[in-house]
């Protein structure tokens, strides 16, 4: 159906990031889900001001909404966020960290291994569905986990990194075994250029406000 919003393409194949996730997985999780949250959030805000607003500023107006028809508009905006979000922060290539992260994760975590490990457990002790994230608060990294459609970013948080752990993302490769989805995508397919590039975001975004 046509509206303001798109699903956008996947940064790779649909088969790029097996076996740790199936083409399955990544077909039902895409062409299912991301796209009803696409195609919800455009019949809701059909002939509303939300209409001609970006996805950012549609999530961080809606958030903690207590009318349903904007908490629905929340849960729609953020999901289609969160997936197109989820999607660049993983990739089958090679990546590092660019020198300034690389220094801004040894001064939070002391290396990777141990960020991995924290966004881990943040993934692990998220009860129900929701979402595991590397965040930059003025340049220092933290670690926080999100329920349902909810994300930092609704809150001004600047976003490098997220992990969805809503079953849909592992069942049909894991069943029920979010740890072991979660030690293999963190392991395998983080995708460090993203985190990079957003973390200099943020640098730009400090910079402008202040002058
Ligand atoms: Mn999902």
């Amino acid at each position: 159906m046509s509206g303001p919003f798109k699903l956008a393409p996947l940064p790779w194949d649909e088969d790029a990031l097996a076996p740790t996730i199936s083409a399955n997985t990544i077909s039902f999780h895409y062409h299912k889900h991301h796209q009803t949250y696409v195609d919800t959030l455009n019949k809701l805000v059909a002939g509303t001001p939300y209409a001609d607003m970006k996805l950012e500023q549609i999530v961080q107006k809606t958030t903690g909404a207590g009318d349903a028809k904007e908490k629905q508009i929340f849960n729609n905006a953020g999901q289609v966020w969160n997936h197109d979000f989820y999607w660049r922060s993983l990739t089958p290539s090679k990546t590092q960290p660019s020198a300034q992260l690389d220094s801004a994760i040894a001064a939070a975590f002391g290396g990777r291994d141990e960020l991995i490990a924290q966004l881990a457990e943040a993934g692990k002790t998220q009860f129900g569905s929701g979402w595991a994230w590397l965040v930059s608060k003025g340049g220092k990294l933290a670690i926080e986990k999100t329920p349902n459609a909810e994300n930092p970013m609704a809150k001004g948080v600047n976003c490098l990194l997220t992990v969805d752990v809503w079953e849909h993302a592992y069942y049909l490769d894991y069943q029920n075994a979010r740890p072991k989805y979660l030690e293999a995508v963190l392991g395998k397919l983080l995708n460090w250029d993203f985190a990079s590039q957003n973390l200099t975001k943020e640098d730009q975004a400090v910079r402008a406000a202040a002058e």
